[in-house]
This record gives C-alpha cells, sequence and structure tokens, in this order.
C-alpha cells in the first residue's frame, strides 16, 4: 500500500504547489487591470497614545477585492507587485488615496493640521524609483495637505546597507517635514550605531516583541530587550511605535517600558475609514 501511494503521489506532482504557481501566475497577470478597474481598496488601523489612550493616526494597510478569491491580503499580493513592477504605480494609488482620506480626517477637525496623521508603507522598489520624491510633493500639493501629516513607513531590512543614493530620497521627504518610521524594528540585523546614519524620526518595534510579552508573567528578559530599545530611541530622539498590541496587560507593560505610540487589535483591527471617525469622536469627547 505504502508503494501504490508513493506510486501516486510521484504520478501527481504536488498538485497543491500547482495550484500554488496557478494562482500566484494568475494572481500576478490581473494585478495592472485589478488596479485600473478599481479592486483595491485600503483599511485603516488607528495609532493609539500609550500615555493617554488618544488616537493619533491611523496605518494605510492595502488590500484587493479579487473577483474570484474574494478580499486578499498584501502578503498576498504586494510580493508578486514588487516582482513585476507594478507596486510602483500601486503605491502611489496607495498614498494618493490614503492622502485623500487624511485630508477628509482633517476637514472634520475644523481644517486645522489636526492630530490624525496617515502612515504608509513604502516598497524598496518604490524608494529606488527616481519619482518619489516629486509624486509624493504633487499628491500632497493636489489634495492641499501639509507634509506633517504624512508618515512613510520603510522597513528595516529595507535600509540595511543602503546606501547614499537610496537614503537621499528619504532624506529630501524628512527635510520637507515628512516622518519617516522604520518598520518592523528588530526582526533585522541592523547596526544600532547605524541608526543614526538614517533619516528616521520613529521605529516601529515588530510584533514578535510584543508576542513575547504575551505570557505572564512575560520573559524578564524580553522586557530588558524592550527596555534597551525604548531608550536607545529615545536618547536619539526617536519616537517608539509598538505594532501588534493585542492585550490591556501588553498595553499597560509597554506603556510602562517607556513606548509611546501602539497599534493592535486590542484598540481596532484594520477597518473602513469611517470606523476611524468615530473612534476620534469617542476620544476627543471623552
Ligand atoms: P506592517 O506594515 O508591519 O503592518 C502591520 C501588519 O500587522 C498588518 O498586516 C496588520 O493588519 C497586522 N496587525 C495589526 N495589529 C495586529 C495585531 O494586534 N495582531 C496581529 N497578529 N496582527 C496585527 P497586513 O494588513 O496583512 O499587512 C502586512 C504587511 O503588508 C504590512 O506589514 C506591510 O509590510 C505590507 N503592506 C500593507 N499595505 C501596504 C502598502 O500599501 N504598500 C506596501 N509596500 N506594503 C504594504
Ligand atoms: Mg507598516
Ligand atoms: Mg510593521
Ligand atoms: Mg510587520
Amino acid at each position: 500500500r505504502a508503494k501504490s501511494a508513493g506510486g501516486n503521489r510521484a504520478e501527481l506532482a504536488d498538485p497543491e504547489a500547482d495550484a500554488r504557481a496557478i494562482t500566484r501566475h494568475g494572481l500576478t497577470t490581473a494585478l495592472p487591470t485589478a488596479l485600473e478597474r478599481g479592486e483595491f481598496f485600503i483599511e485603516y488601523q488607528p495609532l493609539v497614545h500609550l500615555g493617554d489612550g488618544s488616537v493619533r493616526g491611523a496605518e494605510a494597510l492595502v488590500r484587493w477585492l479579487h473577483p474570484q478569491h474574494g478580499v486578499l491580503g498584501p502578503d498576498r499580493f504586494i510580493p508578486l507587485a514588487e516582482h513585476t513592477g507594478l507596486i510602483v504605480p500601486l503605491g502611489r494609488w496607495v498614498l494618493e488615496e490614503s492622502i485623500r482620506q487624511a485630508r477628509a480626517w482633517r476637514e472634520r477637525h475644523g481644517g486645522q493640521a489636526g492630530p490624525l496623521r496617515i502612515n504608509v508603507n513604502l516598497s524598496p522598489c518604490q524608494l529606488g524609483h527616481p519619482g518619489l520624491v516629486q509624486d509624493t510633493v504633487d499628491i500632497l500639493e493636489r489634495a492641499g495637505v501639509t507634509p506633517d501629516a504624512l508618515c512613510l513607513e520603510v522597513t528595516e531590512s529595507a535600509l540595511i546597507g543602503a546606501d547614499d543614493d537610496l537614503l537621499k530620497p528619504l532624506r529630501r521627504l524628512a527635510e520637507m517635514g515628512v516622518d519617516i518610521a522604520l518598520d518592523d524594528f528588530g526582526t533585522g540585523y541592523s547596526n544600532l550605531a547605524n541608526l543614526r546614519r538614517l533619516p528616521v524620526s520613529i521605529l516601529k518595534l515588530d510584533r514578535s516583541f510584543t508576542q513575547g510579552m504575551q505570557r505572564f508573567p512575560a520573559d524578564p528578559v524580553d522586557l530588558k530587550i524592550v527596555e534597551g530599545i525604548v531608550s536607545l530611541a529615545h536618547s536619539l530622539d526617536l519616537a517608539v511605535t509598538v505594532e501588534g498590541v493585542e492585550t490591556g496587560a501588553q498595553a499597560e507593560q509597554l506603556r510602562i517600558l517607556g513606548c509611546d505610540t501602539a497599534q493592535g487589535w486590542y484598540y481596532a483591527r484594520p477597518g473602513p475609514p469611517e470606523r476611524l471617525h468615530d473612534l476620534t469622536l469617542v476620544d476627543s469627547t471623552g
């Protein structure tokens, strides 16, 4: 029996891998039309100040409403878009759409440079694209939004060993007043001293650190590591945001450790932009 099963498997040549490859191929070829047809949409997840619990902004997270497969998360298609170069127009669309949303939020705050800022993820391909700075300037100007309403998130791994050519556009944006956050911090192997070279003003501690805090009592070594990162970040004038906060106990622990801002399911899952109206209203009245 074992022999015939083995034979069968060889004949079928891993049907699941085939299906995955077909889907990958299908998704890749469908990407450009998906952008034209408006199948992408953005969910927003609030960023909460740990000191006073107020909502300070939101991260824009792109999704694809695929006509056959339903809603696909970015992990399914961002790598494909990066591979084909579609990430550049897609990323531009995400930026434009979320800046438009930031403007709508600001208008709710009497048109002032209200507290709500928008965080947008930038992939390494976008960083290397020569149009990045001008596109960003144009999008902000068209929407009538000041650069301080925008924070661009770049992963630590994208900036490890980045040469000056790659950092130049980020520096220009930072000089204009756009905040740059180092996303998924702690997952790469960047030299901490290297941080001084990067035009970043925010560290986003990766979810893996927060996960370590779910156990109670939390591993004292985990706590020491986070404490060390926070104090290093603060001594370099960097603010610390933590991602993946799922419980109140974690939030309290991270607040005690000195983290500035938090994001996670404990506060809200990513959702439609209207949800941010409610959260903000609740916060400003309470
Ligand atoms: P990220 O930038 O690190 O975003 C945080 C991810 O953690 C999001 O996953 C979010 O939904 C998830 N998350 C938030 N809170 C919690 C929590 O409490 N628990 C858990 N388990 N997860 C939480 P998502 O939306 O699937 O996005 C995955 C990644 O895709 C993002 O990671 C980002 O790197 C990338 N991405 C998303 N949107 C864009 C985009 O517009 N452009 C580019 N280039 N990348 C994007
Ligand atoms: Mg991010
Ligand atoms: Mg992140
Ligand atoms: Mg992450």
